[in-house]
């Protein structure tokens, strides 16, 4: 049988939702045209022709039916309270296409426990998306504390800074780092260790000296505070701390040609570890016209470093692709205060798919391989494969039906999120999400929110090899 065609053994004897004549882009299949029997919030047949009855009708003709975006990497809960912007961030997501995040928790010094029960309790009461945790471990009692953070919530991820961002989150030294591995390599194969990878003694140099260089400057003096030498470094301290540990390393928003030399370089000699970018290096370069409104931390660089990001999402040396959204209003982000004054993070979630899937068509990108790494990819990697990030029979019931010829202009009011600016803020963008189904609702249609919020927090359990992945076996 093949995959796109089957059905649940025990069918019941009306579907909630059938979504009709798209064509579906599924990971590691293709796209086939094919109808979607939803039930109980999961996908229970897939047909060329459904003739059985239903609740609802979604009518797909003309659209593009994709899995439910996995955005493995977000921050939420930096400007207002964590329990709005569990609300407000993940309504501009699910508008946006984006079903399931991966949360990267407060960078908090105390015992995540203390705090682990409201983040909980959020993305299951006021969260559209489903999500997942990854706590961000600076201390030598979280790192102890790691086996209790899998046992007691499921967590099976965590992340370190090689180099912090001055004032908000400090920087783990090597030493941690090793310890820290090895806590995450305790709980099996399928635990991964995120790391933002900079070598924080070249950053610090790097930022004091282009303060006296240049006072003012421009967006695209922000790269100098930035070097991409500090992230090629970093990238092979990380991989052969994570040797030593046999932990599973994930290098998160990989930004510069260098980098990605340094992880082809690992590849060809055999390591298997998992590489990200994130949309806006990938849509947004250093020149762009909405100066500090784009900047981030590393930052957006210039387009020879797009090129070869793009390069290395296509050949699969990047295996995920995120977004880092970290939400702010121009009241904080303060664009005005220049190079040095205005400050890093960007809401990006609602642009996140559109970007991929404007700019990587542009690029000559196929489209099964954009959305494979925007969905099965990262599902695998966190280990809630095929639960997500396909299009399955008995997976969750969780898509995007897109329009891929539509065009839009972004503006942040329509993104629906707590901001008030978008660092694509002009762009126009081709191809927008019509409509998201979450757990077999449309939650949002046509630009609208036309349900409650229905997310859940993922519990995750160790998972069988099957469902997760260290990448770079398949490389040559
Ligand atoms: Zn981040």
């Amino acid at each position: 049988m093949a995959e796109h065609n089957g059905r649940m053994d025990k069918l019941p004897d009306k579907l909630d939702l059938i979504v009709r004549n798209g064509t579906l882009v599924i990971p590691g299949v293709g796209q086939v045209k094919a109808d979607v029997g939803i039930a109980g919030g999961k996908i229970a047949v897939l047909s060329e022709d459904l003739n059985e009855p239903a609740a609802e009708t979604y009518d797909a003709t003309g659209r593009t039916v994709l899995p439910g975006i996995f955005d493995p990497h977000i921050h939420i809960g930096n400007e207002h309270a964590y329990e709005s912007e569990a609300e407000t961030e993940t309504r501009a997501a699910i508008l946006g296409g984006v079903t399931s995040v991966g949360i990267f928790l407060r960078s908090l010094e105390d015992s995540y426990f203390d705090h682990l029960p409201a983040f909980c309790q959020a993305m299951n009461e006021r969260s559209y998306v489903d999500s997942v945790f990854h706590p961000q471990i600076f201390t030598e009692q979280q790192i102890e504390e790691i086996p209790g953070y899998a046992e007691q919530y499921g967590i099976r991820s965590f992340k370190f800074y090689m180099s912090g961002i001055p004032g908000i989150v400090k920087s783990v030294t090597d030493d941690v780092l090793l310890q820290g591995f090895r806590a995450v390599a305790s709980l099996g194969p399928d635990a991964v260790a995120c790391v933002h990878c900079e070598t924080g003694a070249l950053i610090d140099r790097a930022r004091e000296e282009l303060k006296v260089r240049k006072p003012e400057g421009t967006l695209a003096d922000w790269e100098d505070a930035h070097p991409a030498v500090a992230e090629a470094l970093a990238i092979q301290t990380a991989l052969y701390l994570a040797q030593v540990a046999g932990a599973h390393l994930y290098v998160v928003h990989l930004s510069s040609r260098q980098g990605l030399e340094v992880v082809r370089a690992a590849r060809r000699a055999g390591r298997h570890f998992t590489v990200e970018t994130v949309t806006s290096y990938l849509g947004i370069n250093s020149h762009d016209p909405n100066g500090f409104l784009a900047k981030m931390v590393p930052p957006v660089r210039t387009p020879e470093h797009q090129i070869a990001l793009w390069e290395g999402l296509r050949e699969g040396t990047i295996n995920t692709v995120g977004t880092d959204n970290t939400s702010r209003t121009r009241a904080t982000k303060r664009p005005e205060a220049g190079l040095h004054g205005s400050r890093g993070g960007l809401p990006v979630l609602g642009t996140h798919l559109p970007a991929l899937l404007h700019y990587g068509r542009l690029r000559g990108v196929p489209l099964e391989i954009l959305i494979e790494r925007a969905t099965r990819s990262p599902a695998r990697v966190y280990g809630i494969f095929p639960q997500k990030g396909t299009i399955a029979v008995g997976s969750d019931a969780d898509l995007v039906v897109v329009d891929l010829e539509a065009e839009r202009v972004v503006r942040a009011e329509d993104l629906q999120g707590m901001s008030d600016f978008s660092p694509f803020e002009g762009k126009r963008l081709r191809g927008w999400p019509v409509a998201t189904i979450k757990a077999g609702t449309i939650v949002a249609r046509d630009g609208k929110i036309v349900a409650k919020p229905n997310g859940r927090y993922i519990k995750r359990r160790a998972a069988p090899a099957r469902h997760f992945e260290w990448f770079g076996r398949a490389q040559a």
